[in-house]
């Protein structure tokens, strides 16, 4: 796809923008604008029809409820089904990364179906767990991508199937709360994580591998210098308090 336009769909901000998720979708326009890629950037609220036609879609975290309330909505709208069916690149946030899976657990107790985009399925963590706090993750090798930075907090945990890959390994917090140590999932141009942050204002790289994703094209690169100064002090800060 030679690109000179970007549709950047921003799911559900009503419900789904946890810890500044929607810092995602300013990470992608911006980092998109910065290689001359101009970005229509379409923000769906959950009383509205999400769009086939889009090449990047971000869904954020939330509460239980308001995470039910969405994945209610979103399994009547074809809509994210469609795109993603025809390729277009998904990164789903904890509420968001439950609810594009099989199922999860709701705010009363019960299995929601998600929309099964991700072959993941979650449920409750350990009673008395929750899992809060730094994340540092080792990316699954091929994708190529420096270490993941993140914040977490969710009661979920995340059991991984067969049609997926561990998006990373933890190597400080819980990740998907599971005793293998992973974090996230992917499939395709699928990417589901616990990570906020916002991750991709964490994790650059990570944004511009939606980027060359969705455009198909190699990007050129950005001086990061400042980010990746933030970066390495954030990195050696929490290994430290992990040590
Ligand atoms: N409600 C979900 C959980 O606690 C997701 C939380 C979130 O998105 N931060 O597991």
């Amino acid at each position: 796809m030679g690109m000179s336009s970007l549709r950047l769909v921003w799911i559900y901000p009503d419900l789904l923008s946890t810890y500044g998720d929607q810092g995602n979708a300013l990470i992608v326009e911006r980092r998109a604008q910065m290689r001359g890629i101009q970005v229509e950037r379409i923000d769906v609220r959950s009383d509205q029809p999400v769009p086939t036609s889009g090449d990047i879609y971000l869904i954020g975290g939330g509460e239980d409820r308001p995470q039910r309330l969405a994945a209610e909505r979103l399994r009547k709208d074809p809509g994210l089904g469609q795109a993603v069916a025809r390729g277009a690149t998904l990164l789903a946030v904890c509420a968001g990364y439950q609810i594009i899976g099989h199922e999860f657990v709701d705010d009363l107790d019960r299995v929601e179906p998600g929309l099964g985009l991700l072959d993941v399925k979650s449920g409750r963590g350990p009673v008395g767990r929750r899992c809060v706090g730094e994340v540092l993750a080792d990316v699954e090798p091929t994708l190529g991508l420096p270490a993941l930075s993140g914040f977490e907090n969710h009661q979920g945990v995340t059991h991984l199937g067969p049609g997926v890959k561990p998006l990373a390994r933890v190597t400080a917090g819980f990740g998907n709360g599971t005793e293998d140590g992973t974090e996230g999932a992917f499939a395709g141009r699928v990417i589901g994580t616990y990570m906020h942050g916002p991750v991709l204002s964490r994790n650059p790289a990570l944004a511009d591998l939606l980027l060359t994703w969705a455009t198909g094209v190699p990007l050129t690169p950005l001086e990061d210098r400042w980010h990746e100064q933030l970066r390495a002090e954030r990195l050696r800060a929490v290994r430290a308090a992990s040590a």
